[in-house]
């Protein structure tokens, strides 16, 4: 049977086990797919060892995303600009292909599960770290008016800013601009900062949203995030978690292993329950 896993450390509260299985049992595919709990110093050798093995494909999950990059033969645009890998495949050349699916699977979860277009829309992401990496390639061809990243250190929401300028309006500010003066109204906030693991809210101005606002915080818990209360609390139009987005990246890493596409709808209405 062909075999997949998902590497990380931790990995044992990964919903990957679970997401690939119920995606293998819809589209009849005959696979195994386990999880790998890797060492500091071990992941290369772990890479290696999986593959000669016979192992077929790999998501690759904290902390391990950016060795992943390093280690793949070739890359994705999107995982290229991302400095971030989360599948590896082995092509028919026996090299390593690295890709990075989390972008697609946020803008996947927006469009198909909630309908909402991001076309022409004033956005604002919070955080600068490997998820904003990974979505603002995806964010950028959906043509919005603008991007904002808002992120505690700014130089490295400058950084970001000019990496990825030549896709599409982006700038960089911090959080005490935000609150300065009157505030930029935002037709969307990405929450794609890790406040919200630890119960933190950065410091966001209570005008910002503007009428008809979406808000997307990237983590998921079973209670409502810090962030997500703030969006309720301001007034957003809709308010989401990145529960679909975890289970839209996993389709697309099975899609790039077995050139199938599986439904998400019924499983991400499970998890959520
Ligand atoms: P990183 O550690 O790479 O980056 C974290 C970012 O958050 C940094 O920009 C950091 O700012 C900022 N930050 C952390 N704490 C605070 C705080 N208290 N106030 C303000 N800013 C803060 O993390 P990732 O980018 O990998 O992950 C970010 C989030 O996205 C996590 O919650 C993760 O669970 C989620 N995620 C969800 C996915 C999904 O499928 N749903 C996929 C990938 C990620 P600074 O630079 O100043 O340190």
């Amino acid at each position: 049977m062909d075999r997949y896993a998902v590497m990380g450390n931790p990995i044992g509260h990964s919903l990957s086990p679970l997401i690939h299985k119920a995606f293998a049992e819809e589209t009849n595919q005959l696979l195994l797919y386990s999880s790998i709990l890797v060492e500091a110093g071990e992941f290369p050798l772990e890479v290696s060892r999986f593959f000669a093995a016979g192992g077929k494909g790999l998501n690759i999950t904290v902390p391990f995303k950016k060795e992943a990059w390093e280690l793949a033969d070739n890359l994705s645009a999107e995982a290229n600009l991302a400095g971030a890998v989360n599948t590896l495949l082995k092509d028919q050349e026996g090299k390593l292909q690295g890709h990075n699916t989390d972008g697609l699977g946020l803008i996947r979860d927006i469009k198909s599960n909630y309908n909402c277009i991001i076309e022409g829309k004033k956005i604002l992401v919070m955080g600068a770290g490997g998820a904003t990496r990974g979505i603002l390639l995806p964010l950028l061809r959906e043509r919005p008016e603008s991007v904002c990243i808002v992120n505690r250190t700014l130089s490295k929401a400058e950084e970001l800013a000019q990496l990825f300028s030549k896709y599409g309006a982006v700038s960089a500010c911090g959080y005490d601009e935000l609150s300065a003066g009157e505030a930029k109204k935002m037709d969307w906030i990405i929450n794609a900062s890790s406040a919200s693991l630890q119960g933190e809210l950065p410091p966001m101005p209570g005008n910002i949203l503007s009428s008809d606002a979406v808000c997307y915080d990237l983590m998921y818990a079973q209670d409502e995030t810090v962030f997500c209360q703030w969006a309720q609390g301001a007034g957003a139009m809709k308010v989401m978690n990145g529960l679909g987005m975890l289970v839209e990246q996993a389709a697309e890493s099975f899609y790039l292993w077995r050139g199938i596409r599986p439904t998400t709808q019924k499983i991400i209405q499970g998890l959520r329950k």
